[in-house]
């Protein structure tokens, strides 16, 4: 299993959807952020090609509940309630945080399946949103 640095808490996570990318975590060029006076006149990263942030699902989550900005930009079912190398951080009962999205599935008699899809409710537990017949 491919893991990435948390830049933020130093913890070796599961990059399991992209080799560079935190499963269920951020990655991003800070650069982006910049503009004049935007806070990047001495990055270093501004001499070199490659500038990039990597930040856990951990510390993302951390992120999101301290500044307001943030959170108004993440919204329920913001990532799958599984890492991509099979790992769940999610059970039936409690998500992962606040953000996360489910789903399962049920076999009907007449060979088809529902889907359940869920995301997390103000009150921290999983709440149906959608159902369909697949
Ligand atoms: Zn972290
Ligand atoms: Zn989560």
């Amino acid at each position: 299993m491919n893991t990435v640095t948390c830049d933020n808490c130093g913890r070796d996570v599961p990059a399991g959807t992209q080799d560079t990318c935190p499963d269920n975590g951020w990655s991003f060029d800070p650069r982006r952020f910049g503009y004049y006076g935007g806070f990047d006149d001495n990055f270093a990263e501004l001499l070199e090609d490659v500038a990039e942030v990597t930040m856990c699902h951990e510390c993302v989550v951390s992120l999101i509940e301290a500044f307001p900005a943030f959170k108004k930009h993440v919204t329920r079912g913001g990532h799958p309630s599984i890492n991509w190398n099979g790992e769940q951080p999610c059970t039936e009962t409690k998500p992962c945080c606040n953000y996360c999205w489910g789903w399962s599935a049920e076999d009907r008699d007449d060979g088809k399946s529902t889907i359940n899809t869920y995301v997390v409710n103000d009150a921290g537990e999983w709440e149906l949103v959608r159902t369909h017949i697949q």
